[in-house]
C-alpha cells in the first residue's frame, strides 16, 4: 500500500475503493490540503492573469475578449490523467488508483458574469465547450464516464470565485448515473419506450410540475424530488448523449442557453446556492460484461441537466454525493479512535 509518513501518522493518497455490497466506487484518501479557502489578491482565471493554470481548450472570444469559455487543468485535482487504474483485489475488496481527468471549465472571461446574467450567446459558447470536452475525453478508452457539474455557494463546495463548472472523467460510472442507466434499460426492456420521454409527455400533459417550455427544451420539477426546488432541464426530442446533440446541432442551443439562464435566475429567488449536474450517456467504447445496458442505450437513455438547490445549510459538494468522498481513510480513523481516551 502506498503510504507516506507525516508526523508519525501514515497517510494514504487518494484512491478508489469499491463498496462490496452496493458495488459503488468511493474516492478516499487522507487530504492534506488546506481546508480554509485561500483569499487571493488577484483571480488567476481572469484573462489578464499570468498565473492561469494550463489551458486545455478554449472557445473564440466574443466582442474582443480573448476567449469566451475555457477549460483548464484543475489546480487541486481529485483525479490524475497519468497511468493505468491498476485495479486489484485485496481479499473481498477491490481498489484502483484515482486515474482520470479533472478540469475547471471557465464559463465566461468576466469575473462577475455568472450564467444567470450572461448573454445567451455566451452561454451557448460554454455549452459547446462542454460538449467538445466530453467528446474528446470519451476517445480515451480508460474512461467510462465524463461528469460535468457546477457547485455554487459555500455550502455547495464552490472552490473558486470566477464563474466555473468542473469536469471529471472516471474509470467507473458514478453511482447515481448507474442507477439511472439500469432503470432506463429496465423500463425500455418492459415497454420499448424511453422513461424520460414518457415523463416529459406526461408532465406536459398534466401541466402541474412544468416550469417552462422553450423551443425543444423543458424545465420541470421532478415528481419525486431529492431536495426542495429540484429542477430538471431536458430536450423534448429523444437523444442519449448531450455532446452528440450539441455538436450535431440537432437543436437550437440558444433556447437551451436561455432556459438555463432563466431557470437559475428563478432558483436564485429562493436560494443562491445550488449544485448543477449534466447527465449524459457513458462511454460506449467500453462494452460492459456485467451490464448490458449498452445495447439499447441510444434508445433508453436521455440526457438532461439536474439542478439541486441548497435550502438548508447542511450539504456537501455534489461530487461528493455522487462519488462518496471521505477526507480521512478508515485506517487513519481507526487509529485515532483507538487512541481516544475513553472511560472503561
Ligand atoms: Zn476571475
Ligand atoms: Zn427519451
Ligand atoms: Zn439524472
Amino acid at each position: 500500500m502506498l503510504t507516506l509518513g507525516c508526523g508519525g501518522v501514515f497517510l494514504t493518497p487518494m484512491e478508489l475503493r469499491k463498496d462490496p455490497i452496493t458495488r459503488s466506487w468511493v474516492i478516499t484518501g487522507d487530504d492534506v490540503t488546506e481546508q480554509a479557502p485561500r483569499v487571493e489578491a488577484a483571480c488567476r482565471f481572469c484573462p489578464e492573469s499570468n498565473m492561469s493554470p494550463q489551458q486545455i481548450a478554449s472557445m473564440p472570444g466574443i466582442d474582443g475578449t480573448p476567449w469566451s469559455a475555457r477549460a483548464v487543468v484543475h489546480p487541486n485535482p481529485l483525479y490524475r490523467i497519468e497511468g493505468e487504474p491498476a485495479r486489484r483485489g485485496e481479499g473481498i475488496y477491490d481498489r484502483m488508483r484515482s486515474v482520470g481527468a479533472h478540469e475547471l471549465l471557465l464559463e465566461n472571461p468576466r469575473h462577475d458574469r455568472h450564467v444567470w446574467i450572461a448573454s445567451d450567446a455566451e452561454i451557448e459558447q460554454f455549452l459547446i465547450l462542454v460538449a467538445q470536452r466530453i467528446q474528446d475525453l470519451k476517445r480515451d478508452a480508460r474512461f467510462k464516464y465524463v461528469s460535468v457539474f457546477k457547485n455554487y455557494g459555500a455550502n455547495a463546495g464552490q472552490e473558486f470565485e470566477h464563474p466555473n463548472a468542473e469536469l471529471t472523467a472516471t474509470t467507473f460510472v458514478p453511482r447515481r448515473v448507474l442507477y439511472e442507466l439500469r432503470a432506463g434499460r429496465d423500463y425500455f426492456a418492459a415497454k420499448e419506450r424511453c422513461v424520460f420521454c414518457d415523463i416529459i409527455a406526461q408532465e406536459i400533459n398534466q401541466n402541474v410540475r412544468m416550469l417552462e417550455v422553450r423551443g425543444d427544451f423543458v424545465a420541470l420539477c421532478p415528481y419525486a424530488p431529492r431536495v426542495p426546488y429540484e429542477t430538471w432541464l431536458l430536450p423534448r426530442t429523444h437523444e442519449a448523449a448531450f455532446e452528440r446533440f450539441v455538436l450535431s446541432r440537432s437543436g437550437n442551443l440558444r433556447d437551451l442557453a436561455a432556459l438555463l439562464r432563466r431557470t437559475l435566475h428563478r432558483i436564485r429567488t429562493v436560494t443562491e446556492e445550488f449544485h448543477l449536474v449534466l447527465h449524459t450517456s457513458p462511454n460506449t467504447l467500453h462494452q460492459s460484461d456485467s451490464l448490458n445496458y449498452w445495447k439499447t442505450i441510444d434508445e433508453d437513455y436521455h440526457w438532461h441537466i439536474e439542478i439541486l438547490p441548497i435550502v438548508s445549510a447542511k450539504a456537501k459538494s455534489y461530487t461528493f454525493k455522487e462519488v462518496y468522498y471521505s477526507p480521512v481513510t478508515s485506517e487513519t480513523a481507526v487509529k485515532r479512535l483507538r487512541e481516544a481516551k475513553v472511560e472503561a
